[in-house]
């Protein structure tokens, strides 16, 4: 077993998300915070992230945070020029003390990119990406309203590599409308081949609000059906298995030594600041959790008047913060120290009546202190914990 451990050497510090919410264009899944602009103040919201940071500093007195990780994430971060990006990444790194070599993660979309800009990147302080391909099929793309095709996946792939990256991340929809697991394997196979350090598997769900939420409760957006979703997740996962890839966490597979740290941040419900429009933050010791406005114009009006662009903020209670523990935490394979938890939390979850009875229907797995979600209790991972916190 050759899986690097993160349970009980959790990464330190402290991580930064920065959130670029502008796109080309709204693909009709989406329920993330992003606009559909062709003018974006580039200018003016790196400003605006920098202040937001600089005023964090200082009121949640950050000062001797370490930073270990930063991500930039969206919308869409590569939209922004190489420039925009380092004096981003410059700003945090001036702002904050940090290791000599912190992950550095940035999401790229294949159609806003050329080798050029990569480089760029590469230069700007990017140490790890995550190319969106989402489908190598073109009926998928199309079906997802993305602005590129397989071969600019292909082609981001490439000049990723040729540009210097030496940790490259994938991502991957399945359960797209029209899709078949039959597809969905050659897909996946076809990435595999690429060799990317890191591919994560994300099953499409349909969010508030979105028009595919729309069209799929008026009927007109057919789904794969539900057996075939499971075998979706459960077949690509025993392919990348097969294939040398470490299943980490319940969407996520690395070549070992390239899981990803700021994510592993969240899962572990360890220290992380957001900025920028809907950023989330959470503070493990102060139990304190807040987040940005959606509102990209609230966003700036709020740090151009020197005000906290933050929407809500309290501070979590002990069983909020111990549902949330579990709820991230057991998304990673290797389990949790539940030894640990129940101290932390000063709580006996070992003793509720319902624990047995998970573990006799082999849905959660005990060894020593660690506990975790069997095959089975993956896929019910979100009724399993309702039904542990019914307490
Ligand atoms: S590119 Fe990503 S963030 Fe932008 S609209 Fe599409 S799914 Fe949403």
């Amino acid at each position: 077993m050759c899986s690097r451990s993160y349970g009980n050497s959790p990464p330190e510090g402290l991580g930064v998300y920065i959130h670029i919410p502008f796109c080309v264009r709204k693909c009709p899944y989406c329920g993330f915070a992003s606009v559909a602009t062709e003018n974006i103040p580039e200018r003016a919201y790196t400003e605006a992230l920098l202040k937001e940071l600089s005023m964090l500093v200082e009121e949640e007195s950050l000062h001797k945070s370490v930073v270990d990780t930063i991500y930039l994430g969206g919308g869409t971060p590569s939209l922004l020029g190489p420039s925009s990006v380092e004096t981003i990444i410059d700003g945090v790194l001036n702002s904050l003390p940090a290791p000599a070599t912190p992950e550095v993660s940035m999401e790229v979309n294949p159609g806003t990119v050329d080798k050029e800009r990569l480089s760029g990147f590469r230069q700007a302080g990017i140490n790890r990406i995550v190319i969106g391909m989402q489908s190598l099929s073109q009926e998928g793309l199309k079906t997802l309203g993305r602005i590129h095709t397989p071969e600019d996946s292909l082609e981001a792939f490439r000049n990723a590599i040729e540009a210097g990256f030496t940790n490259i991340g994938v991502d991957l929809i399945y359960a797209i409308p029209g899709q078949t697991l039959k597809g969905w394997l050659e897909e996946l196979s076809k990435v595999i081949e690429l060799r990317p350090h890191h591919i994560s598997l994300y099953e499409l769900t349909m969010e508030d609000g979105t028009p595919f939420e729309r069209l799929h409760l008026s009927g007109s957006l057919v789904m794969p059906d539900e057996q075939t979703i499971v075998r979706m997740y459960l077949e690509g996962t025993g392919l990348l298995k097969e294939c040398g890839y470490i299943h980490y966490e319940i969407s996520s597979f690395a070549i070992d030594g390239y899981q990803c740290r700021h994510n592993t941040r969240y899962w572990l419900s360890e220290d992380y600041v957001g900025l920028g429009v809907g950023a989330h933050s959470w503070l493990k010791e102060r139990r304190s959790r807040w987040q940005n406005t959606e509102d990209l114009h609230q966003y700036m009006d709020a740090l151009a008047t020197g005000r906290p662009p933050v929407t809500t903020k309290r501070e979590l209670s002990r069983m909020e913060a111990l549902t949330e523990r579990l709820l991230m935490g057991m998304r990673l394979t290797e389990g949790v120290d539940m030894g640990k938890i129940e101290e932390e939390f000063e709580t006996n979850l070992r003793g509720l009546p319902q624990w047995g009875y998970l573990i006799d229907e082999g849905l959660l797995e005990e060894r020593d202190d660690t506990v975790r979600f069997t095959e089975r209790g993956i896929l019910l991972s979100n009724e399993i914990l309702a039904l542990l916190m019914r307490s």
